[in-house]
């Protein structure tokens, strides 16, 4: 099973990818959570990425392709993978057409979760992450049982740079901007399923499971 999460940044794809981890067992690959990896190895590629992830703009393309192609060779994707936050702009998705043609491995189906900007917002602001073991929150929609530490491993929580305010309004802008433009692209190659992300978590996991049961044979 080959799928790619599409939508802005804020509209679940991150959560709805880790529940198809725990269920299919098949890998996330998350080009933003390699790339934060990066950063806080202070690897050479996360210092150059820093730059533009802090203004809320895209890492150059050959980077995160780079990043995606080698990555999607590993062994435990051999069963399939959910790219999450990859392709974001045209030449991704061309770039990612091409290697996965050269590999043999098409794609089953595009998800696209759709959420209104007012919405958007509100929840990149309120997020939360735990320094330690990644888990997410929400200070006013999930918040942890004691302010400012993790529920499952007592971590520290703290905000993303890129969810501040100020950073929010030029990721969006970027999304629309961007990689908006992929849904019609997906469309013509008839891998788009669009789906409501308005909805809470457990019933857009419901509708996910749904699509998913077509690629199960
Ligand atoms: P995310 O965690 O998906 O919201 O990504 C955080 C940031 O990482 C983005 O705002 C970009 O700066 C960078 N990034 C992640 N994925 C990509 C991508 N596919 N193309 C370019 N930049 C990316």
């Amino acid at each position: 099973m080959r799928i790619i999460l599409l939508g802005p940044p804020g509209c679940g794809k991150g959560t709805q990818a880790k529940m198809i981890v725990d269920k299919f067992g098949i890998p996330q690959i998350s080009t933003g959570e390699i790339l934060r990896g990066a950063v806080k190895d202070a690897t050479p590629m996360g210092l150059e990425a820093k730059k533009f992830m802090d203004g809320g703009l895209l890492v150059p393309d050959e980077v995160v392709v780079g990043i995606v192609k080698e990555r999607i060779q590993k062994k435990d994707c051999q069963n399939g993978f959910i790219l999450d936050g990859f392709p974001r702009t045209l030449p991704q998705a061309d770039a990612l057409k091409k290697v996965l043609s050269s590999l043999g491995l098409p794609l089953d189906y595009v998800i696209s979760l759709e959420v209104d900007q007012k919405a958007l917002i509100e929840r990149l602001s309120g997020r939360r992450t735990c320094r330690d073991c990644g888990r997410g929150f929400h200070v006013a929609f999930d918040p942890p049982r004691c302010a400012g530490k993790c529920d499952v491993c007592g971590g520290e929580l703290y905000q993303r740079d890129d969810d501040r305010e100020s950073t929010i309004e030029e990721r969006l802008n970027v999304y629309g901007r961007q990689t908006a433009p992929l849904i019609d692209y997906y469309r013509k190659e008839g891998l788009l399923v669009t789906l409501d992300g308005m909805e809470d978590i457990p019933s857009v996991w419901g509708n996910i499971q749904q699509v998913l049961a077509g690629c199960m044979g």
